[in-house]
């Protein structure tokens, strides 16, 4: 029984190594919100999908955007992750978002890597657990169905298990 144990805590601590650069500021709460984000995200994901790669995440590295659209507050790509900081040592909640939302597309590339290729269900998954798409749902406007989020985590299940 104690085996099991260590292994749920294993799992459950198995955060990615977040590297910050020195131009996003301040560098250690901005690591201490990505790990807290991560594991929020991590166990959104086990709850939609049924489970999550026993294998631990990888290195992330957090940096400053360079040369992104004036439209987009973060960017990323496996492994990096790019983000606008409006003022330097304020960790803004524009900010914030932005690094739930790229964290979410960190997350799927590590939990569900045969869904790389696909850029809609990426992005519907970031939008829907990195809050985005709840706030959307209490605005006038909407266009995507309600519940999408619990299919996407079935499909990416079965994706996973190919
Ligand atoms: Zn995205």
């Amino acid at each position: 029984m104690v085996g099991w144990s260590v292994v749920a805590v294993a799992l459950v601590t198995a955060t990615p190594v977040f590297l910050t650069r020195g131009d996003l500021t301040p560098e250690a709460e901005l690591r201490a919100e990505a790990e807290a984000t991560w594991r929020e995200l991590e166990s959104r994901y086990v709850a939609e999908a049924g489970g999550a790669p026993a294998r631990a995440p990888g290195k992330v590295s957090l940096r400053r955007g360079v040369g992104m659209l004036p439209s987009r507050n973060g960017q990323g790509r496996p492994g990096v992750v790019e983000l606008r900081q409006g003022r330097p040592g304020v960790l803004d909640a524009r900010l914030r978002m932005a690094l739930r939302h790229e964290l979410a597309h960190q997350l799927l590339w590590w939990a569900c890597p045969a869904s790389e290729k696909d850029r809609l269900f990426h992005e519907a998954f970031a939008l829907s657990v990195s809050g985005e798409l709840a706030e959307w749902r209490e605005a006038p406007y909407q266009s995507l169905a309600p519940g999408g989020g619990r299919a996407e985590g079935a499909a990416c299940a079965g994706a996973g298990a190919e």
